[in-house]
C-alpha cells in the first residue's frame, strides 16, 4: 500500500509492518500471475513487490541472494548441475554462477514478467542471466521437477513467494518426493522457509515432509531480512543420504569471487537454532 510517501506491507496476522519512504512508483502491471510494482525508495534503492509483498531491495537483498546459494553450494561436494524455481530478479541465478564447477543451471520460473520486468530495474542482479550455462524457462516449477529424470541435478534451490497460490505446492511432502527423486546421490535441496519468529510451524511442517520424503539430514539456516516480515528469515536444506553438518571450508575461504555477507564463519553460525525452534523441531 502506498499512502503520504511511503510504501507499506502489513505483515498479514502479526499485528506489524514495514514502511518505506518512496519517491515515485515507476512501474505497476498485472500480470497473468500477480501484481509486480517498482518503487524508487529514498534509502533502499529500487524496490519490487508482488502481489503487494516485497521481493528485492537494492539494499538488502545481497544477504538473501547469498544465503539462498553458497551454504548449499559449498556443503555440495561438486555442484554441477542446479535447478533453481522461482527467482524471478535473478539474483540467486547470478550468485550460483559464481561457482566456477557449475555447469549448468535451469531457472523454472513462472511468471516471465517478473524477469523481464527485473531485467529493466534490477540489472545488476540481472547480470549473469547472459551466462552460457544460465538457461531460463517460464512454467511451474512443481510440474518442472516431476518430469525431471532421477538424478538430475545436484542441488534444487526454491527461491519461491510465500507458500500461498501457485507457491503453496514447493512446501509439501510431494513436491520433496519429486526432488528427492530427481537429485544426484548426496544431493541438495535448499527452500526459503520464512521467518522463524512468525512461522516455526511452517518450518516444522517443512522438516517433517522432507523427513517423509526420506532425505538422511534436514537443517535451517538463519539470517537477517530487514524487508522481510519480522526482518529474520531462513533457508531449510535437505540433503540425501548425506550429513549437512560438513562443508568444504577450504574451498569457501578460497572462493575467487566476492561475497558481502556469506563467509565461513556465517555458514557455521547460521545453521545454529535458537533454543525456541530446536525444541520445536524436536
Ligand atoms: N525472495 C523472494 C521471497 O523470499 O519472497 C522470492 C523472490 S522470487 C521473485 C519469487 C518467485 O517465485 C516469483 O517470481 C513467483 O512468480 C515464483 N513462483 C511462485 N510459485 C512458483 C512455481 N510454482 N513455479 C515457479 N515459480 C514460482
Amino acid at each position: 500500500m502506498q499512502k503520504d510517501g511511503w510504501y507499506t506491507e502489513e505483515w498479514a496476522g502479526q499485528g506489524s509492518a514495514i514502511s518505506l519512504r518512496v519517491k515515485e512508483k515507476v512501474h505497476d502491471e498485472q500480470s497473468v500471475y500477480q501484481r509486480i510494482e517498482i518503487f524508487e525508495t529514498e534509502t533502499f534503492g529500487t524496490l519490487m513487490t508482488l502481489d503487494g509483498l516485497v521481493m528485492v531491495t537494492d539494499r538488502d537483498n545481497f544477504v538473501y541472494h547469498e544465503m539462498m546459494s553458497h551454504p548449499a553450494l559449498f556443503t555440495h561436494h561438486h555442484p554441477r548441475k542446479v535447478l533453481i524455481i522461482g527467482g524471478g530478479d535473478c539474483g540467486t541465478l547470478r550468485e550460483v554462477l559464481k561457482h566456477d564447477e557449475v555447469e549448468h543451471v535451469d531457472q523454472v520460473e513462472l511468471d516471465e514478467r517478473v524477469t523481464r520486468v527485473s531485467e529493466r530495474f534490477f540489472p545488476e542482479l540481472c547480470a549473469a542471466n547472459d551466462d552460457p550455462r544460465a538457461h531460463l524457462h517460464f512454467q511451474d516449477g512443481i510440474q518442472w521437477v516431476k518430469d525431471a529424470k532421477a538424478g538430475s541435478y545436484d542441488v534444487i534451490i526454491v527461491d519461491s513467494t510465500d507458500p500461498v497460490g501457485p507457491a503453496a505446492g514447493l512446501f509439501g511432502q510431494a513436491f520433496y518426493a519429486d526432488c528427492y527423486r530427481a537429485l544426484n546421490r548426496d544431493g541438495i535441496v535448499v527452500g526459503q522457509s520464512e521467518s522463524p519468529l512468525f512461522h516455526s510451524d511452517l518450518i516444522k511442517s517443512m522438516h517433517e515432509a522432507l523427513r517423509q520424503a526420506n532425505f538422511l539430514d534436514v537443517a535451517t539456516l538463519h539470517f537477517p531480512q530487514c524487508t522481510y516480515p519480522s526482518g529474520w528469515w531462513s533457508a531449510t536444506l535437505a540433503r540425501k543420504d548425506a550429513t549437512l553438518a560438513t562443508f568444504r571450508e577450504e574451498a569457501c575461504c578460497e572462493r575467487p569471487f566476492a561475497t558481502r555477507y556469506y563467509n565461513d564463519g556465517i555458514h557455521r553460525a547460521a545453521f545454529a537454532s535458537p533454543e525456541f525452534l530446536f525444541k520445536a523441531l524436536l
